[in-house]
């Protein structure tokens, strides 16, 4: 780690406030828990001159019933809120299993869901010290010219690795946008695109402001991942799903991973096991499904094989996990 470099902080206390000092300071980044931002600022990965604090905006920091049985998160709640949070627990299991499993304690005591799912892309090239990326030549995601990845592309393949990610995905979350051009709201899966240089798509100066789960009456869910430290760390893969199972077998299931492509991944073709029982030829047809749609490349420490195994084992695990056996 380098020495903390000096940046302005300025502290709004509504959101308001805060797109307002964006305008006033375009090369300005938000920080919120920073317990992502302030590690890369550390490694000389960002230089911002000024920072705007999400911590002091009361209005993000809300968990609220919707009205019609869901319910809506704001960015700025933290992951052990999440943790703690009944309803939560209760009606989107996978949403704080996923929250439990980020970091250490003392990390989700400050993270923000917001910034969960706004954090940086990783590979092993990139979050290194400054002199060290300085010594291979930095790289195409910044200030390099070559992927040492995939040297011949002109891609980046880091790999998204929030977990939170897939465990909102899997309830079809949206989110809420403020930025300079007034408010949105999205499907959180459209925020994401399949760059690991520049996988998310805000614009400048927006803010993640809610995050809405719609009702879930009777589905199960669930998150798992498999990481190198088990006490801290990203995940080589995470996989969450939900499922509604009825009298006829499962009625919708929806799955979604983390850390293998440059976005979070809502996998496709799930709807062929509508009306299967969970049982060894749903799991099949299930992890038949992964092999076209992950791409796990060398930007971690472990083998891309190695990855495609522990999704397919998470994938069954977790799936098995929801079932009535
Ligand atoms: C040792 C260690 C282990 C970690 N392990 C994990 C892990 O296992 N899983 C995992 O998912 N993460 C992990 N992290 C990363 C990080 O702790 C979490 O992702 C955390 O939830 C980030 O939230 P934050 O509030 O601290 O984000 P910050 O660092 O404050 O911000 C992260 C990014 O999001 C942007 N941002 C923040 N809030 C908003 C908002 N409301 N709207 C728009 N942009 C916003 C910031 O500008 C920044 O670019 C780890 C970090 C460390 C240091
Ligand atoms: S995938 Fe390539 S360009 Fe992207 S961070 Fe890694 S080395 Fe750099």
């Amino acid at each position: 780690m380098e020495f903390m470099p000096d940046f302005n902080v300025l502290h709004p206390a509504t959101i308001d406030e805060a797109v307002n000092l964006f305008g006033q300071n375009p090369d300005a980044r938000y920080v919120a828990g920073g317990t992502d931002l302030v590690v890369n600022i550390r490694r000389g990965i960002e230089a911002p001159q000024t920072l705007i604090d999400l911590s002091r905006v009361t209005d993000i920091k809300q968990i609220e019933d919707d009205g019609a049985g869901g319910t809506v998160i704001g960015a700025g709640v933290t992951l052990s809120t999440l943790i703690d949070h009944q309803g939560l627990t209760e009606n989107y299991g996978a949403v704080a299993q996923a929250a439990a499993t980020v970091a250490a304690a003392t990390h989700r005591h400050v993270a923000t869901l917001g910034g969960n799912l706004c954090l940086d892309t990783r590979c092993v090239f990139y979050n290194q010290s400054e002199w060290w990326r300085s010594a291979n030549d930095y790289c195409l995601k910044s200030r390099g010219d070559v992927c040492h990845v995939a040297p011949s592309g002109d891609h980046c393949f880091a790999a998204f690795s929030g977990d939170l990610a897939p465990a909102l995905l899997v309830f079809d979350a949206e989110v809420t946008i403020n930025g300079p051009e007034g408010s949105r709201t999205v499907p959180l899966n459209d925020i994401y695109a399949d760059d690991g240089a520049a996988h998310l798509l805000l614009e400048k100066g927006e803010i993640l402001t809610t995050i809405h789960l719609p009702a879930a009456k009777g589905v199960r869910s669930g998150y798992d991942k498999v990481r190198v430290r088990d006490s801290l760390d990203f995940p080589l893969a995470g996989v969450a799903i939900a499922m509604k199972i009825g009298a006829q077998g499962i009625d919708r299931i929806k799955v979604a991973l983390t850390g293998l492509n440059s976005r979070p991944l809502v996998l496709a073709g799930t709807d062929a096991l509508t009306g299967q029982n969970v049982d060894e030829k749903a799991l099949d047809t299930l992890s038949d499904l992964l092999p076209k749609q992950i791409q796990p490349m060398t930007s971690t420490m472990t083998p891309p094989g190695y990855r495609r195994k522990v999704a397919t084992n998470l994938i069954r695990k977790v799936a098995l996990s929801l079932s009535d056996r």
